[in-house]
């Protein structure tokens, strides 16, 4: 069956270019639809098939023993469903955000510790296409479309998340090469990663950040390369978060990503590409929440009715749908805006938070309608509400897409002004 969808989806693939070829130019919108394409169904059919019949099932498994789901992203690979937007000159798909949300929609909905651990590739991918040459996409995406291996985003350290131009590891230019030093924390995939994008300090204090800082690609078997022991978190734990520390590490100048000093910037401009995955990956969550809750207060019973008819559960119901159909809406607008050749940072912020917050609202509510089930490990909903915190986390805090948005109303509002 895998390589019959394989080819399914390769024949997907030659659809996809042409489509896009006629219908999503960069810069030329398509008009206002709700409707998905033909070819965007079937990716979300077979996204959600993989999701019922291969995640669902192994999802308590990864979740209790932490293991990494190497059986599970094999299979994804397999049958295309892992790094989508890599470009067929580099053997993948060429799909847009939009493609990339609707199939991460549908993993999430399996299991957002599995998405996230099959989705950091995208993430380490990002910034590599937004400065990249063609030699080191050749070479990098090329390695994740002819074997299912994994690459991983190393910008976040002990000391600094939030506060990027807090970063401490450094990188010094030696001959031809570049030596990094210093400490990465929390990064998605770190342990199992081929390589990472590393972001590292190349100018003194003082200078800003947008010219402080430099991106590399750096080999994972390099020596000094240091991944440490998987940090057992709240939820997602199927995703293989680490430290990872650079010792000496000495990268070639050919791994140097654009311009030296740029690195600050594509590291940012990597979220406009991703942050609307991960808010597909957050509504993903809140319609499994919906689905389980929704099933339960039709067989659930108090007072000789189901507690549907209770009309405090309908409602809790009713917002879930709310927040299920408006933070996809805005999801799919992020994408499509980046798709369309425009800039995006505003909506993909907005997404992310609205959907984040949606999302934990509602494995809450959903373990609330579960009653003394929800709070138990035999029913699914628990693990939703583990799982869900971290979308208000990772790839910038709730608070810092608020900073973000701001800072975009306050320079519209000053361009008004002028
Ligand atoms: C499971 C997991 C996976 C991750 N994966 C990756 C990865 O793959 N790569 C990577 O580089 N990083 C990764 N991260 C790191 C993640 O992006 C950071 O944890 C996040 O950006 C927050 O940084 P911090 O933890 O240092 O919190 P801090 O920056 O210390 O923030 C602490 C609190 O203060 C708030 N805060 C900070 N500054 C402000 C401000 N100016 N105004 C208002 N509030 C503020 C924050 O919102 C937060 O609530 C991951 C983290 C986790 C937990």
């Amino acid at each position: 069956m895998a390589a019959l969808t394989r080819i399914a989806c390769l024949g997907l693939q030659r659809q996809a270019s042409i489509t896009r070829l006629f219908s999503t130019s960069p810069g030329v919108s398509s008009g206002l639809s709700f409707e998905l394409t033909p070819e965007q169904n079937e990716y979300q059919q077979m996204a959600r098939k993989f999701a019922k019949e291969v995640i669902i099932p192994a999802a308590p498994h990864y979740d209790q023993t932490g293991e990494y789901p190497w059986d599970i992203v094999k299979q994804a690979w397999e049958l295309g469903l892992m790094n989508t937007g890599v470009s067929p000159e580099c053997g993948g798909l060429g799909l847009g955000i939009l493609d990339d949300c609707i199939i991460a929609e549908e993993l999430a909905y399996g299991c957002t510790g599995i998405m996230t651990a099959m989705s950091a590739n995208g993430l380490a991918c990002a910034p590599v296409s937004v400065a990249g040459n063609t030699k080191q996409k050749k070479k990098y995406f090329g390695r994740l479309t002819e074997a299912p291996i994994m690459a991983a985003y190393c910008v976040t350290e002990p000391g600094a998340g939030s506060d990027v131009n807090g970063l401490k590891t450094k990188a010094v230019k030696k001959g031809n090469d570049w030596v990094i030093n210093g400490n990465k924390m929390w990064i998605t995939n770190g342990g199992v990663a081929n390589w990472y994008f590393v972001l590292a300090r190349t100018a003194e204090a003082g200078v800003p950040a947008s010219q402080a800082f430099t991106g590399f690609i750096v080999d994972a078997d390099l020596p000094g390369v240091t991944p440490g022991r998987k940090e057992w978190m709240m939820g997602q734990r199927a995703s293989n978060t680490v430290g990872v520390t650079f010792e000496d590490v000495v990268v070639p100048q050919e791994n140097v990503l654009g311009e030296p000093g740029k690195g600050f910037l594509y590291a940012m401009a990597a979220f406009d590409r991703t942050r609307p995955g991960v808010a597909a990956g957050a509504v993903g969550l809140a319609k499994r929440a919906l689905d389980e809750s929704t099933k339960y207060s039709l067989e659930r019973k108090t007072f000789d009715t189901p507690i549907i008819n209770h009309q405090a559960v309908g409602f809790m119901l009713a917002d879930m749908a709310i927040g299920l159909e408006t933070s996809r809406l805005i999801t799919y607008k992020s994408a499509l805006e980046i798709d369309e050749g425009r800039r995006n940072t505003y909506y993909a912020s907005i997404a992310k938070a609205y959907a984040s917050e949606v999302a934990n609202k509602s494995a809450a509510d959903a373990v609330q309608i579960f009653g003394g089930n929800g709070y138990n490990r035999e029913y699914p909903v628990e693990k939703l509400m583990r799982d869900a915190k971290i979308f208000m986390i990772y790839e910038g805090t709730s608070q810092t897409q608020r900073i973000v948005i701001s800072r975009f109303i306050a320079e519209a509002a000053k361009k008004m002004q002028a």
